[in-house]
């Protein structure tokens, strides 16, 4: 695996190319739970606008915790999957009462809160808090698994390899790791996406699996 040199290409394209999102400005953890719940299932375009709404009517957790649900469904309205924000209620509410507003850093005691996941936990560790934290959404597992090939024994796991293959390669530096994170999904969003790997523009190419077969190809 040429993680290093894979690492490298990555994080040099996301500073050139990287899109400025508003959670991409913050380290505020509520900030970026909020954008997290709002981005699951739903694409950047869309969450952009409600996210700037819903932080300017809830700056605050206890902004939150303190709303009606009715008045916070209300904020959510044609988001769709009204799940993600009953549960981010029920968070605010839980760490205002239980943890004097205070959202934890470690991944562990994360996932011990409503509608947090493996990947949310790993996104908001190292998005607010800058822990070197593994982060695998869809977007991150498509990357991995096209650019180091797994060759899976009888009995492995892909989701495991893929999880495996993320902590493997994280860079260790918190600041670093950001990035790193912020870089692969980037990736799978804009490049080597669902619907087409676009190997031929992809600033990992070299160093992808997948990139030199089709580059050996031409
Ligand atoms: S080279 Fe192709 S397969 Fe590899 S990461 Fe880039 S777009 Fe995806």
């Amino acid at each position: 695996m040429q993680a290093s040199a894979f690492r490298r290409a990555l994080l040099r394209w996301f500073r050139r190319s990287g899109r400025d999102l508003p959670w991409r400005r913050t380290r505020d953890p509520y900030h970026i739970l909020v954008s997290e719940f709002m981005l699951q299932q739903t694409q950047v375009s869309r969450v952009e606008g409600y996210y700037r709404r819903f932080i300017e009517r809830y700056p605050t957790i206890g902004a939150l915790a303190s709303a009606s649900p009715a008045m916070v469904r209300e904020s959510w309205e044609g988001l769709g999957y009204y799940r993600r924000v009953e549960n981010l209620h029920r968070l605010a509410r839980n760490v205002v009462r239980d943890r004097q507003g205070v959202i934890p850093s470690d991944p562990v005691e994360l996932r011990r809160l409503p509608g947090v996941g493996r990947y949310t936990a790993g996104a908001v560790a190292s998005f607010a808090y800058e822990r070197p934290t593994a982060a695998v959404d869809t977007n991150v597992a498509r990357v991995l698994r096209r650019a180091f090939l797994p060759r899976l024994g009888r009995g492995a796991s892909l989701t495991q390899w893929i999880w495996n293959t993320a902590e493997e390669i994280i860079p260790r530096r918190g600041k670093t790791a950001w990035a790193f994170n912020q870089a692969l999904m980037e990736l799978g969003a804009l490049i080597c996406t669902a619907r087409e790997a676009r190997c031929g523009v992809c600033p990992v190419r070299k160093v992808c699996a997948t990139g030199k077969r089709v580059n050996s190809k031409r």
